[in-house]
């Protein structure tokens, strides 16, 4: 039998999964380009064009190699397979295990093998040894035991510097002045123009420059960017959203190794060389350390063994449709909200802090329904793989597993956006108001969305403080008729 290697777009890599061990003179590779993934949903431009134009671009160096390559455009990649088993029938499939449930079960059922999934530090089988040792999946004792079991910042038992974390120092909101540099941009070759020309109609948000590498070589200088400009300040203003920069100091790695032009082991070595250089502080280097091999890992972890039906929770039976804001920044005069689903638009990325406090708050503040909200957050990042989004969206910022990844909701007013970020001034609302025509919608809805969940928070012991405040808060009934407006108002797309 010949084998025949099936390349998923997000196993883009040489030297890992079907591809570690493959030999041109002897295996097929097959790429499956499918309609469905370009029309089925509303998918961001950037996304499409980033995904599609990687894997052509790695297709064509694969055949610079010698391989001989299928690169088939099918309705599905299921029919496009099948019609490759038709043509080839001494061919075996063979495929790294893919990275959703829905791709497994498709190759499954039309007899694929499976090789080992080497995309991530942790298989699932070391994860599930960890989980079901754990009375509660906290991401920071998972964050140690890796710590200890990649022996990385560690001095033999302990962590170098005698401290696990430095989140206490990588809390700085935005300074007034601040060099926040510049971002990369790439050269559109032929075939990045060649997919653009073909997106369709469907598709939502801008392209007009190329901010994404579509090939490894480009994956590698963004890193390289990150490592020579940003790592150093990092730490310190990682959860800093500030209002002249869509990036900040983040490394705009995630969408590489999401897709596998980057792997996490060579992008976790060349972090430590840069630190062991001496040019970065331990606080930058821990905290980018712990994206890698803790929050990601843990996050890809956590999605396998929760089960596919974990997507479907709803604990807090929110139920509103998606507001119109999210699919359209001039819906609204709330400068944060505006000014980050504005570069969602441009971008396809904003970084953790504005989609878990700006937009994934307010969607769990009006009571957004959570797949509908997932259905969103996949669209719109250029990042977002079914098993970033599916725990990240689920468990941390919807609360509709009710706890089992957060002990606590991601809820918060307006004085936290007012802290971290810089949008607060110029905005006709007032971070520190709950009532009133000018009241923060983020203020008025965080304390009518404490009490209409009373029952499934109140015994809560990490929410006893949030609690206790709801009780003495003299105005609650005024808040709560104002909350009722600016539901009404948000679902209108009139506020
Ligand atoms: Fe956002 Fe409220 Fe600040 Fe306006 S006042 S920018 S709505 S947090």
């Amino acid at each position: 039998m010949t084998r025949a290697l099936f390349i998923p777009f997000d196993q883009l890599n040489r030297s890992f999964g079907a591809l570690k061990n493959a030999d041109p003179n002897k295996d097929h590779l097959v790429f499956v380009e499918s309609q469905r993934m370009l029309t089925g949903r509303s998918w961001h431009k950037q996304r499409l064009q980033f995904l599609i134009s990687s894997a052509r671009h790695f297709a064509e160096e694969l055949r610079t190699e010698g391989f001989n390559v299928s690169y088939l455009k099918s309705m599905t990649t299921i029919e496009g397979l099948s019609e490759y088993l038709k043509k080839n029938p001494k061919h075996e499939l063979i495929c790294a295990t893919p990275n959703s449930f829905k791709m497994r079960e498709a190759l499954l059922g039309i007899g694929v093998t499976f090789v080992e999934n080497d995309f991530f530090l942790t298989s699932e089988k070391l994860f599930k040894l960890w989980a079901d040792d754990q009375k509660s999946y906290t991401m920071e004792n998972f964050y140690r035991a890796q710590r200890r079991r990649l022996n990385i910042l560690m001095s033999g038992d302990n962590p170098v510097g005698d401290q696990w974390n430095y989140d206490a120092e990588n809390r700085l909101p935005p300074p007034k002045e601040h060099d926040w540099g510049k971002s990369l941009t790439f050269k559109f070759d032929e075939i990045d123009e060649q997919v653009s020309s073909e997106l369709p109609d469907t598709t939502w948000g801008e392209l007009d420059q190329k901010i994404w590498g579509t090939t490894r070589a480009e994956a590698l200088k963004q890193m390289k960017h990150f490592f020579d400009n940003h790592f150093d300040q990092f730490g310190p203003y990682e959860d800093a959203m500030p209002k002249n920069s869509w990036t900040g100091h983040h490394s705009l790695l995630s969408p590489y190794l999401n897709n596998g032009l980057l792997h996490p082991k060579e992008v976790v070595k060349a972090a430590l060389a840069k630190y062991e250089s001496g040019s970065i502080p331990l606080s930058s280097c821990e905290g980018f350390i712990r994206q890698v091999i803790g929050w990601r890992e843990y996050i890809n972890g956590m999605y396998w063994y929760l089960g596919e039906d974990y997507r479907d929770s709803n604990g807090l039976a929110a139920n509103r449709k998606l507001l119109p804001l999210f699919t359209d920044p001039s819906k609204t005069q709330m400068n944060c909200i505006k000014s980050v689903v504005s570069d969602v638009k441009s971008y396809g990325w904003t970084h953790h802090i504005p989609r878990l406090m700006v937009l994934s708050n307010l969607a769990l503040l009006t009571g957004v329904k959570p797949q509908e909200f997932l259905d969103w957050m996949r669209e719109v990042f250029i990042d977002a793989a079914d098993w970033v989004m599916v725990p990240n969206v689920i468990g941390m910022a919807t609360h509709a597993d009710q706890g089992l990844l957060m002990t606590k909701p991601y809820a918060s007013g307006g004085a936290y956006i007012s802290k971290m970020g810089q949008f607060c001034k110029g905005c006709i609302y007032d971070p520190k108001k709950r009532t009133g025509d000018d009241a923060c919608p983020y203020t008025t809805l965080y304390w009518d969305f404490l009490d209409r969940n009373l029952e499934h928070f109140k015994n809560n012991h990490r929410m006893f403080q949030q609690i206790n405040g709801l009780e003495r808060l003299s105005d609650l009934p005024a808040t709560k008729e104002r909350a009722k407006e600016v539901l009404e108002k948000l679902s209108g797309g009139q506020i």
